[in-house]
């Protein structure tokens, strides 16, 4: 295993992304905040820093392929590594009123949710796998197990079942090259997203991913977690 691991947060300046931020960098791990906002970025960054973590933000948004591409360039060339890929970020849009609006909504959630995080990770596997050394971890929600599907918020649904879609392709593409690829599902947390009636902490939310992010070479890849247990796609 790689000295001092780099870790890549998506969506990294609030919520679950800002915590998985925290808790990564409390395991020594260097951490890159990823932010579509410099501005918030720096302030989440700095909190940290402040705290005595080894966290940097970094512009990245993830609905922009060219921020997409400077962000993993600057990553591949000037840190010359990713360890870790935390795809976090993500929108969960109110259903639209209009059918056409409806498609609207679902085109701009799939670029942002899906998308983003597969170009992401396509950029990140060639250096993972140069060292032999990755994990990458998908932000999915139980609002795309098939099994449990109910009506609304389509384009949420869709975009985490595609992340689902994802992780499985990834995994089994990446399979036998030390890198694994899971997702999980982080619970209803209190976020903005996941608004102030959630009952799980922050800390919770997190705590899946830092563990996946971390996982020993022997670890499980390809599957889809909830509080560090397999869960039913
Ligand atoms: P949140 O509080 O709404 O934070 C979302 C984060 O994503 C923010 O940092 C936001 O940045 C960022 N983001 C959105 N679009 C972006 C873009 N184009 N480029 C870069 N960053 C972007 O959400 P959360 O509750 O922490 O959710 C984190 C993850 O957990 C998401 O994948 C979500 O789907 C998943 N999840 C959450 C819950 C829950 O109960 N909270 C449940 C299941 C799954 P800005 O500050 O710039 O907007």
């Amino acid at each position: 295993m790689p000295e001092r691991r780099i870790a890549l947060v998506t969506g990294g300046n609030r919520g679950i992304g800002l915590e998985a931020c925290r808790q990564l960098a409390q395991l020594d791990i260097r951490v890159i905040l990823g932010a579509r906002d410099p501005a918030k970025g720096q302030a989440a960054a700095g909190e940290l820093r402040t705290a005595g973590l080894n966290v940097d933000a970094r512009h990245l948004d993830v609905a922009s392929i060219q921020s997409i591409r400077e962000c993993m360039n600057w990553l591949r060339n000037e840190v010359g590594r990713i360890d870790i890929l935390v795809n976090n970020a993500a929108i969960m849009p109110e259903d639209a009123d209009d059918d056409l609006e409806e498609l609207e909504i679902i085109r701009e959630t799939m670029q942002t949710n899906v998308y983003g995080a597969l170009l992401l990770s396509r950029m990140a596997i060639p250096i993972m796998k140069s060292r032999r050394y990755g994990r990458i971890v998908n932000l999915s929600s139980s609002m795309a197990v098939l099994s449990e599907m109910g009506a609304g918020y389509i384009a949420y649904r869709l975009s985490k079942t595609g992340v689902n879609v994802m992780t499985r392709v990834v995994a089994a593409e990446t399979e036998g090259m030390g890198i694994l690829v899971n997702s999980m599902d982080p619970g209803w947390v209190q976020t903005s997203m996941g608004g102030s009636r959630a009952p799980r902490s922050l800390a919770e939310g997190a705590d899946t991913i830092t563990w996946l992010a971390t996982l020993p070479d022997s670890g499980p890849t390809g599957l889809f977690f909830r509080d560090r247990k397999p869960i039913p796609w």
